[in-house]
């Protein structure tokens, strides 16, 4: 899977070039794009085939429109604002597919920018229909797939186009996301350290059960920490625990021991009676947990620990904020561990929706080497499954 072909392997030149982007931005009550930040993040891939003469043909989700056109999850103010950041026409299509999308596609010369109106307008599109996915593939002579951020996803745009396509390749985003992910997992420098966190063990154990079999070191925390810390007999007040996933959560500690895998938990928090409580809290440490309060963040000391565990570290992973972040009081832990990865000389990789806005938060997304752009996508990848978005994509040699 981490092995794929890319934009650099084919030749674009006269060529009708399906691109699959993620243009799925966040859109604000005048219709207006609220932050641009995944139209940048394709420009790179886009510039590179309209300056090689390919005929770009763009196309992308856009919220949940229901399978039937609806106005709200147009594309249109996309095409208009792609069209300022690259200075150039982008011309915008009134669906996806039919005569008419084909008529704008025939008269494309090389260089020119078309994009296609949302694929999910479609209900073929989410049910990866054959002929959907072939209607598509009449469009163009050479497939690229950049949205990471779908690649979980088996859509038509995805995925059943892709293998109705020669080549079918990655683009640049898709590109750094194989590369740094898949190295992480297949050939890490070593000391190789991952630290997950995050609201809810059972989204994250499927990840540290890939993991442990490939890290040097694993550091908890965030909300997750305290199923493991309860599963260890430790007294967690009422934090977060999910009781139903506590049995797991013992077993796993069982086989990073038996992996001779470092496995840290949080030996101090920041405690509080509530989620929302701005002026009453403390640190405490394992033996003198408050019993009604709730763990929100990791302490000084284990932020200390982790942060010199980084230090040591040649491959660092992220998954998961350290605490409930989105709250100042309770922000501390995630930051020191956001500032000992931009610290750190290692190879650092973010992944994750929430993890990467704490990043931005503290400023430092210039300091990391790889901030994954897709949160399910770069989840899915930890845990070791295969992407159907990257599968269909032409092996390399
Ligand atoms: P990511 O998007 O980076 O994968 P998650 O979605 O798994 O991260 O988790 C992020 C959420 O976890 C945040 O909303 C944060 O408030 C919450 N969280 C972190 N620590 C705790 C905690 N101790 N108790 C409750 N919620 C927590
Ligand atoms: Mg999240």
């Amino acid at each position: 899977m981490y092995n794929k072909m890319s934009l650099r392997d084919v030749k674009l030149q006269g060529e009708r070039v399906f691109c699959r982007v993620d243009f799925n931005v966040p859109l604000d009550d005048r219709g207006g794009i609220g932050d641009d930040s995944r139209i940048t993040a394709a420009l790179k891939t886009i510039r590179y085939i309209t300056d090689q003469g390919g005929r770009l043909i763009l196309a992308s989700h856009l919220g949940r429109p229901k399978g039937k056109p609806d106005p709200k999850y147009s594309l249109a103010p996309v095409a208009a604002h792609l069209s300022r950041l690259l200075g150039r026409e982008v011309r915008m299509a009134p669906d996806c597919v039919g005569p008419e999308v084909s008529k704008m596609v025939n008269t494309l010369r090389d260089g020119d920018v078309l994009l296609l109106e949302n694929v999910r307008f479609h209900a073929e599109e989410e049910k990866n229909d054959h002929i959907f996915s072939r209607q598509l593939a009449n469009l163009a002579d050479i497939y690229v797939n950049d949205a990471f951020g779908a690649a979980h996803r088996a859509h038509a745009s995805t995925e059943g186009v892709a293998h109705m396509l020669n080549p079918a390749v990655a683009g640049f985003l898709m590109e750094d996301e194989i590369r740094y992910l898949g190295k992480a997992l297949t050939e890490p420098a070593r000391p190789f350290v991952s630290i997950l966190g995050g609201a809810k063990a059972k989204d994250k154990i499927p990840v540290i059960h890939n993991l442990l079999k490939k890290v040097d070191a694993l550091l908890i925390g965030g909300g997750m920490a305290y199923t493991f810390l309860k599963a260890k007999g430790i007294e967690v007040g009422r934090s977060l625990v999910q009781e139903d996933q506590i049995d797991l959560a013992r077993s796993l500690m069982k086989e990073a021991e038996t992996l001779r895998v470092k496995f840290l938990l949080p030996e101090d928090h920041v405690v509080a009676p509530a989620l929302e409580s701005v002026t009453e809290f403390r640190v405490c440490g394992n033996g003198d947990f408050p019993p009604s309060w709730m763990g929100l963040d990791i302490g000084p000391a284990t932020a200390r620990r982790y942060s010199a565990v980084v230090g040591d570290a040649a491959t660092v992973v992220w998954n998961g904020p350290m605490g409930v972040f989105e709250n100042d009081t309770f922000a501390k832990g995630t930051l020191a561990i956001a500032n000992a990865l931009a610290e750190s000389k290692a190879v650092t990789i973010i992944g994750g929706g929430d993890s990467m806005a704490a990043v931005k938060q503290a400023g430092l997304e210039g300091r990391m080497t790889h901030i994954s752009t897709g949160g399910g996508a770069s989840l899915e990848f930890l845990e070791g499954k295969k992407l159907p978005g990257i599968q269909a994509l032409n092996d390399k040699f």
